[in-house]
């Protein structure tokens, strides 16, 4: 199977060192991204015009808390993850499936839960999403055959520490030793509690306990101060920003890490469900934020939501480059804006209008459903359209 996309108007990479590639076509091949250039003209099975608009890397979300399916006990809705591709996610990164109604706390059960979340989501696709899932909350008595096991049986991730018994530095250093010795990603709760009953979090638990990740480094909701803030800028640590947390502290951490040259360590996430809500178009409404208040190029902000991830997670995805996995949004400015494209739009404050979303070279939509139109919109003039219609 081949399809190619051609006519893109900005082509942006995922790779905040070079955001933009100089080319309007793409080839992708068998759901890899076979060949990127100037009017590449292959005989493939399926042609997608993109009409003069913006194509970006799929968006990864960072910060999720799945249960199963397409079902959120938190705010008791369904097709949250569908909604969610309708913004341009493709990926969607568990932070712990913490909202499971008993979640049980023993260590069989969460290793269990971890387990099954981890299986369950490598078999189940929602609206396309590939969920990366299985974060087990961290309890006191893991012992490390407990990492190896859940390790072995594909569990890939640590949710976020502090949700559990294990809240101060000591009690986790050594447990995030043992996950990063059997391959799995940490990440930790920062600031204060996210629900009644938890103790706050801050620099110094974070630096005693290393993880790979500063979970919501803005607050899930409520933020870290300022000043710790900048102790773990200064770290090698991936600063995550997510929507459901303190605007005003992801706008520090956005000019500390500028000032410090770490933007490749910025990753954006959700942080939904939650008490905030759902939010669709929450990681496009932080590009925005980052973008137009914060000033990042648009380009180097998408980067932050998709190659910065990938890295973190080793996903083979998030960037537009030759092997990687087709995940694709295209998109543009959307009808009405002051901008003339998707970036632009970025940089105005407004959302870009999502025409179409491909996930391993496969379109799962055309016109999102939840954002805002796009001026100019995708289109497929060879092959199977969105629903595998022909055109
Ligand atoms: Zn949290």
């Amino acid at each position: 199977m081949k399809t190619l996309v051609r006519n893109i108007g900005v082509l942006v990479s995922g790779d905040i060192r070079r955001p933009l590639i100089d080319a309007d076509s793409l080839v992708v091949r068998d759901g890899v991204i076979a060949a990127i250039g100037r009017g590449l003209d292959e005989d493939a099975d399926t042609v997608i015009d993109a009409r003069g608009t913006t194509v970006l890397p799929g968006l990864i979300d960072s910060h999720v808390h799945p249960v199963f399916g397409d079902f959120t006990p938190r705010q008791r809705t369904v097709d949250f993850i569908d909604s969610a591709m309708n913004g341009g996610v493709t990926t969607a990164i568990s932070a712990g499936e913490v909202h499971l109604p008993g979640r049980p706390r023993d260590i069989v059960g969460l290793k269990a839960l971890a387990i099954v979340a981890a299986k369950a989501y490598a078999n189940f696709r929602p609206g396309g999403v590939k969920v990366e899932a299985g974060a087990p909350i961290l309890e006191l008595g893991l012992v490390e055959a407990d990492f190896a096991e859940m390790a072995a049986a594909g569990v890939k991730l640590v949710g976020e520490i502090g949700l559990g018994s294990v809240k101060t530095g000591q009690d986790a250093a050594p447990m995030v030793r043992w996950a990063k010795q059997h391959g799995m990603t940490v990440t930790i709760h920062t600031g204060g509690p996210s629900i009644a009953g938890s103790n706050p979090i801050g620099a110094d638990v974070v630096l005693e306990a290393r993880p790979h990740v500063v979970g919501h480094i803005n607050g899930g909701t409520t933020s870290m101060s300022p000043a710790e803030i900048e102790r773990l800028v200064a770290t090698d640590m991936a600063l995550e920003i997510v929507q459901c947390g303190n605007v005003r502290t992801a706008l520090h951490t956005l000019r500390t890490a500028v000032d410090a040259r770490a933007t490749e360590r910025i990753i954006i996430g959700n942080d939904a469900p939650s008490g905030t809500g759902v939010i669709p178009l929450g990681v496009l409404r932080t590009l925005s934020l980052l973008a137009a208040l914060g000033g990042l190029a648009p380009a180097e902000a998408v980067a932050c939501a998709t190659g910065n991830t990938a890295r973190v997670y080793r996903l083979n995805r998030g960037l537009v480059a030759e092997g990687r996995e087709a995940d694709l949004v295209i998109c543009d400015a959307p009808i009405g804006s002051v901008a003339g494209d998707a970036l632009a739009a970025l940089a105005a404050g407004d959302l870009p209008g999502v025409s179409m979303v491909l996930i391993d070279g496969k379109i799962t939509i055309g016109r999102s459903r939840n954002t805002p139109p796009a001026a100019r919109a995708a289109e497929v003039i060879k092959g199977a359209g969105p629903g595998g219609a022909g055109h």
